[in-house]
């Protein structure tokens, strides 16, 4: 079993960032950009300002649980954690989500407030606030834009500056319009638009957690294509309890009962149908039941997704 460990991780190249100095760098930049944000914010009472700082506050948070997760995941499985501590990504993504949420409704709140009584507000700290964070934010995409492109937790925080990026943008165009026309309701509205982005954007990172959490089909994978791959094989005579899952991103689990004619050679068909589903559908770990006979057919037709093929065959 060790032999073939060292294989499943060498082969693929969507390990974690384990190497991300550019990910600490930008960490460390953005998490000092946010203070700086967040006191123009509440200085000032922008809700521009402030909504762009609680995004910012997520960008920090989507880089520290990509992160944290590449550290605590070289934790070995032992008896009492087996799959290793892999998940605890998505522990990360689910705070990260529902604390940007909540922020995305103070910042609503905030700004439905506001319309009905605007403020004047000073517009050079917020000039000030927005340069900063367009020199922050090109600055972080140059340190882990090589980076992103072949690792899909570091596309995760890329993303989350290019949308941090948009904010300083709004808050220019707020500075600008309240100092050559006086128009302040602009602050709250585009302060609540802002509200909406970072609402949908907390509604992504929930989503993918909580198919991660419900052992969803990884979305790259098509089950029906790798059943009848599977079934294609010699000495196949139907696939059942079939699975396939994500542990954490870039690594998905197979399972499933292949059932065997009588004449076959088990191991022989175990032996085609992982190289498959390793070299085929990239599994970073199968297991496999070969069988004549199905042990587990009654009681847990509930989780079979092949049961009504079946029907006839138990
Ligand atoms: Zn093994
Ligand atoms: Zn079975």
């Amino acid at each position: 079993m060790s032999a073939e460990k060292e294989t499943h991780i060498g082969g693929h190249g969507l390990h974690m960032p384990t190497s991300g100095r550019g990910m600490v760098i930008s960490a460390w930049l953005t998490g000092v950009y946010f203070i700086v944000e967040l006191g123009i914010g509440l200085w000032t009472g922008s809700i521009a300002v402030l909504s762009d700082a609680f995004h910012t506050f997520s960008a920090v948070g989507g880089i520290l649980v990509a992160l944290g997760a590449a550290r605590l995941s070289r934790r070995p499985a032992d008896a009492d954690f087996s799959f290793g501590w892999y998940r605890s990504e998505i522990l990360g993504a689910l705070v990260n989500g529902g604390f940007l949420a909540g922020m995305a409704l103070v910042v609503i709140y905030m700004a439905a407030m506001r319309l009905n009584a605007p403020i004047d507000l000073p517009t050079g700290p917020m000039l000030l606030a927005a340069a900063g964070g367009l020199v922050t934010e090109f600055i972080s995409l140059g340190l882990i834009w090589k980076q992103s492109q072949s690792d899909m937790n570091v596309r995760g925080a890329l993303w989350h500056i290019i949308q941090t990026f948009v904010g300083s943008l709004l808050i220019i165009v707020t500075a600008l319009v309240i100092r050559f026309t006086g128009f302040l309701m602009i602050d709250p509205l585009l302060g609540m638009a802002f509200g909406f982005v970072l609402l949908w954007a907390s509604w992504g990172i929930l989503r993918d957690a909580a198919r991660l959490l419900m052992e969803a089909t990884p979305s790259e994978i098509d089950l029906e294509s790798v059943i009848a791959d599977l079934e294609t094989l010699d000495g196949v005579r139907d696939v059942h309890h079939v699975h396939a899952w994500t542990l954490t991103s870039g690594r998905n689990v197979f399972s499933a009962h292949l059932r065997v004619g009588d004449g076959a050679d088990p191991q022989a068909v175990q032996r085609r149908a992982h190289r498959v589903l390793r070299e085929d559908h990239d599994f970073f770990f199968v297991t496999l039941q070969t069988e004549t006979e199905c042990l587990d057919e009654r009681g847990a037709e509930m989780i079979d997704i092949t049961s009504d093929r079946q029907a006839g065959n138990g």
